[in-house]
């Protein structure tokens, strides 16, 4: 069949992920491929892996890059601790959540799950109980759930985990690169995310560090890992400095990709990469406020990167992503779950995280529910954002 030249439409990928991806990230894309054996490329893993220690902020070394987007991080961070007739805790608050335990269910695993109503985040003393009812192989837990918009604190969850002879899995896919993540400082043993978010990469690879505690329990598997894929310990062989054994073949442009991406998160500084987020998500939250639109996450728990509102009463909530996607050409997410209908998701993740996103996708919305006859007097939103940011 023939079918014409690639010609997609621009959009402004302000949604739940992709985001939008810098120009440097697609040049380094388009240069040649190397042999994922051949020695220059050998070093760009290596520059990768030295990339991703300084964004993860940890010495582990094993930290990586698997192969396919941030599901595939958390299946390798599952599959490889957990074995069957483990026991885990999976805080369950959102869409993430619930696949973690879907993963460990499928390990084989005793699931102990917490449920947390969407948009809320999990005490840690409700965890401590879990950890003291039975003895506990992981907790499995979302730092940004990206169903809700909620941020999950960490801080002193390692801690707790490791007294009680438990490894710590953390899912950063939401959170990498737009709000502060400590792997060393937190503990947490089993880290990943994925590259499409607030890397600002196209998906495809998946960030991954593994703890010297993580790595003892998977040297003392008894069972192999039921994905071979993902078979953590083979894979380290490949990046492994030294070894370089051939497991399967890299996405060499991916990677390409991912360096140039974390090359542009490392000029900018995470410090002042975590303060754009929290300027932009708040002038865009003072604008959705104005819109009638409340936050679904709970007060001092919101995530800048994702930002998640209810729709207001008596609004249809799909026509008005489609306009902006067809009229406006910006991507913003709807519900998932029981939230289907209820809210929109507006992702400000890296190169998304802009005034210029938030202004236009505010004018954008304005429009859209003036033609539903629910918005306020034209600019009243672009304004209460604009407020923000000359407050500075
Ligand atoms: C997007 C996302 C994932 C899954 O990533 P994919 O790239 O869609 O596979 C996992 N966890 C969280 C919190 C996410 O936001």
């Amino acid at each position: 069949m023939n079918v014409p030249e690639l010609s997609p439409p621009a959009r402004l990928l302000l949604g739940p992920g992709p985001s939008p991806v810098h120009p440097r990230v697609l040049r380094a894309m388009s240069t040649p491929l190397l042999g994922h054996l051949d020695p220059k490329f050998l070093e760009i893993m290596n520059e990768v892996q030295a990339q991703l220690r300084g964004v993860f902020r940890t010495e582990n070394p094993f930290t990586i890059a698997v192969s396919g987007t941030g599901s595939a991080g958390m299946e390798a961070a599952l599959v490889n601790v957990v074995e069957p007739g483990d026991t885990v805790v999976v805080v369950a608050a959102g869409v993430f959540g619930n696949r973690m335990a879907d993963i460990v269910g499928r390990c084989g695993a005793k699931l102990v799950k917490i449920e947390i109503p969407w948009g809320e985040t999990c005490d840690l003393g409700r965890i401590e109980e879990a950890l003291k009812a039975e003895r506990v192989k992981a907790v499995g837990l979302v730092h940004a759930e990206t169903s809700t918009g909620a941020h999950q604190p960490l801080e002193g969850l390692g801690k707790l985990c490791h007294a009680h002879g438990a490894l710590l899995v953390a899912d950063t896919v939401t959170s990498l690169g737009g709000v502060p993540v400590e792997v060393d400082a937190w503990g947490i043993d089993a880290c990943y995310s994925g590259t499409q978010k607030c890397l600002s990469c196209p998906p495809g690879l998946a960030p991954l560090t593994l703890s010297a505690r993580a790595l003892d329990v998977v040297r003392a598997r008894k069972t192999k890992v039921q994905s071979w894929y993902l078979d953590a310990s083979m894979i380290a062989d490949y990046w492994a400095e030294g070894k370089r054994a051939y497991h399967h073949t890299a996405p060499i442009s991916m990677v390409y990709a991912l360096r140039e991406a974390l090359r542009l998160v490392h000029e900018e500084g995470l410090e002042a990469r975590f303060a754009r987020h929290r300027r932009h998500s708040a002038a865009l939250m003072a604008g959705l406020a104005a819109l009638g639109c409340a936050p679904q996450a709970q007060e001092g728990r919101r995530l800048p990167t994702l930002n998640c509102v209810k729709v207001p009463a008596g609004i249809e909530e799909a026509p008005v992503r489609k306009a902006l996607l067809l009229e406006h050409g910006i991507e913003i997410g709807g519900g998932l779950g029981p939230l289907a209908g209820k809210v929109w998701r507006i992702g400000l993740m890296g190169e998304g995280a802009r005034q210029e996103s938030v202004l236009v996708v505010l004018a954008a919305l304005e429009q859209a529910l003036a033609k539903q006859g629910k918005a306020p007097k034209p600019g009243t939103a672009t304004s209460a954002a604009l407020e923000v940011y000359a407050r500075g």
